[in-house]
This record gives C-alpha cells, structure tokens and sequence, in this order.
C-alpha cells in the first residue's frame, strides 16, 4: 500500500474518532499542577490531576529538588546497572522498602515501565496469569508482552477467580489487580486475592498507583489499609507520580523478588535512571507523606462534601470510598457535553470514555486533593446539581 494511500486511511480514521465523540484533545496550561489552572485566558478550578495530597507544588520537594540539582546534577547519565545509579536513588529505595514494610525496593522511571517490567518477569509462555477486568491499561500491556496465558475475572469477582484457579492446570499462576481501580475509584478485595493466592500457590502482583500515599496509617498503602501481611508472594508496584507529587514508581518485595527484577525486568535494565532530582524531591515527598495525616483527613472530608452533595440528584455516583469520585452518564456525546458545561462555568473535569472505560460507561471523572477547598468543591456540587 502507498503512503498516500495510508495516510487517506488515518485521516478516515480520525474522522470516526472525532464523529464518535472519542476525540482526545490536550489544553496547555500556563500554570504548575494545583487547584486552580489557567488555561489561555481562562482561570478554572481543575478537577483532573491525581496529586491527591497536593504535594506538586510543594515548597518543600521544590527545594529538595533545588538543593540536589546543585549537588547532583540534572541526569543520571545511564541505566541503573551501568552508571546510572546514584546515592540519592539508593537512598530512596532503602526509603521506600521501610516505609512498605518489604525487604526491598527497586526504583523503576514510570508505573507503565514498572508493570512492564514485573509480569515478564515473573511469567512467561505457558504459565498462567488471572487478571481484574478493569485493571488498569499498563497491566493489560503487561500481560501481552509476556505471553503468559491471560484469563479475566469480573471486576473484583472472588468466586470467579477462584473457578478459574481451581481450573487452571498452569504450573506458574499470578493473579493481576490494580488495589485502587482508577477509573472507578473501588478497591479490590485484598484480603480475599491474598487468600486465593496462598490457597493455588500464586503470585499476587499489586498496582496500588493511587493507593500509595493516601491509604493505610500514615499513607503506606492498600495492604497497610487492609492490615495485609508483607506476604512473600506478594509483589507490590507503586507509582510516584500521584500522591507522591513528582515522578516515578517502585516495585517493592521479598530480597529474592527484587533481586531477579533487578537482573531480568527490562524495563528496568534498558532504560536511564531517572533523574537524581527526581530522587531528591521524593526523598522530601515521602517525608511529607509519613506525617500527611491532616492531608488525608482534608482529602476525606472533601469526599465526604462532594458524595453527600450529589446523593440526591440524578447523577450516578459510585461506591468509591477514595478521592476518585466518577460520574456515570453512559453515552460519549452527552459526557463531552456536560463536561463542556462545565467548562464553561470554570470547572474543570475530565471526560473519561472509550477505551478507557467499558463502551456505554463513559463518565466525568472527578479527583479531589487536600489541595481544594471547600469552597472549590462546593462551586461544583452547584454547578452539577444546576445541570441536573
Ligand atoms: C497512572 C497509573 C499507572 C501508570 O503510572 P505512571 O507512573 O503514570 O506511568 C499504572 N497503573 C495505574 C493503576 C495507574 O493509575
């Protein structure tokens, strides 16, 4: 086929995606991450971003960052097993494998590249890997990529899992959950998988993206949250970028786990360590996140203010006890629509369809953060009721 030809074809395609509502677009913002945006000439009150504590903007991982700059330079220069591994990426492993409560940690550049990393490496042809329905897109890539056998459970469905253990004649098995489901905010039944996973002998890979830093006494996790044991199956990712305010992500387990990562995940082999700034900002993040209890308590109460607000309109909320707090409207068109509304009152709210979420569930996905304030949250509980 020519490339005129294909390329005719691409713009047919574009065409679709626009006239299904299924157009993606990106506004500029002309400010750092925070509550309120602006956007060209608009000041908006966002709704979007996942920097649950608000530490983004923290002055306090600002000047980490600035004080390990000036020490550290700006890049690692290599991968981690090269050259790239520097003291403050040490010190934020040992950091992060106290504050999990696992034997070890490996420092990954994003949670898409950790869940890469981890399933290869754990699974291959032939073994079998049992994955949530609603897992998040990096998981799903992850199953593909290691050419395990993938079988999908319904969303948080233990009897289900459990048939599909019980009929499994796989010799290596891994369960697959994200602990907070990111689209809709729910947490998985640890308790429950953890059981199953000791009961078929299975690996319990975790992906607690939005659950690091907010859940648990002092923001340590879901397992935390759910007084789990730091099992030795149990593989924990966690990511740097929500709650945690900068950039990143780690796998956390046993010394053994850790250490076959290191040497097999290649994800983690064939790519530059991050930036020791990074590092350094999470350094102080982590700091923040240990002693943010009256940021979670703040993130609670606004979710508190913004479910008791909405209970008795039309609009279908979820059973989400987390600062993930989505908006049911089903069809494309009518969700773009409602979120342009929104818009256009200065609240900002991402409309989140296909594929991102199952066909005919497209939804306004609201996150709070301690950064809002009441007032914030209580502009858009009037605007929805208005809409309603
Ligand atoms: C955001 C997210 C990721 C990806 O993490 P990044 O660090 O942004 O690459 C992985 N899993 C889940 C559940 C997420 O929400």
């Amino acid at each position: 086929m020519s490339t005129s030809t294909r390329l005719a074809e691409l713009r047919d395609e574009l065409s679709a995606i626009e006239r299904d509502g299924l157009k993606r677009r990106r506004r500029m913002l002309d400010t750092p991450c925070g509550p309120l945006a602006r956007v060209g000439e608009r000041e908006l009150i966002s709704f979007c971003s996942n920097d649950y504590l608000g530490l983004a903007n923290d002055p306090a991982l600002i000047e980490a960052a600035c004080v390990g700059a000036r020490q550290w330079g700006v890049g690692s220069g290599a991968s981690h097993l090269v050259s790239g591994h520097l003291a403050p990426h040490e010190a934020l492993e040992l950091k992060l494998a106290k504050f999990t409560g696992f034997a070890h940690a490996l420092l990954m550049t994003t949670g898409y590249m950790a869940n890469l990393g981890i399933v290869p490496a754990l699974v291959g042809r032939g073994d079998a890997i049992f994955a949530d329905k609603l897992n998040h897109a990096s998981l799903i890539d992850a199953v593909q990529l290691s050419r395990a056998n993938s079988q999908r459970y319904p969303h948080a469905d233990l009897a289900a899992l459990e048939r599909l253990l019980a009929a499994s004649q796989a010799k290596r098995k891994l369960i697959l959950t994200d602990a907070v489901f990111s689209m809709d905010g729910d947490l998985a039944p640890l308790p429950g998988l953890l059981e199953l996973a000791e009961r078929f002998d299975a690996w319990l890979v975790i992906d607690d993206a939005h659950g690091f830093g907010v859940l648990g006494p002092q923001g340590r996790g879901s397992l935390a949250h759910f007084g789990l044991p730091n099992a030795e199956r149990i593989v924990y990712m966690g990511t740097l970028g929500k709650a945690a305010g900068a950039s990143g992500a780690f796998v956390a387990g046993s010394e053994t786990v850790i250490e076959w990562l290191l040497q097999r995940a290649r994800t983690y082999i064939f790519t530059t360590g991050s930036s020791p700034v990074m590092a350094c900002a999470l350094l102080a993040s982590l700091d923040l996140i240990e002693h943010g209890d009256a940021r979670r308590e703040r993130l609670r109460q606004l979710t508190v203010q913004l479910k008791n607000g909405l209970a008795d309109t039309r609009w279908q909320l979820m059973t989400s006890p987390t600062a993930i707090q989505p908006v049911i409207i089903g069809d494309n068109h009518e969700t773009l629509r409602i979120a342009t509304a929104l818009y256009a009152k200065g609240l900002w709210v991402p409309a989140i369809r296909p594929p991102t979420v199952p066909k005919g569930t497209s939804r306004l996905r609201v996150s709070l953060t301690a950064a809002h304030s009441e007032s914030q949250v209580a502009a858009l509980i009037e605007a929805l009721r208005k809409l309603a």
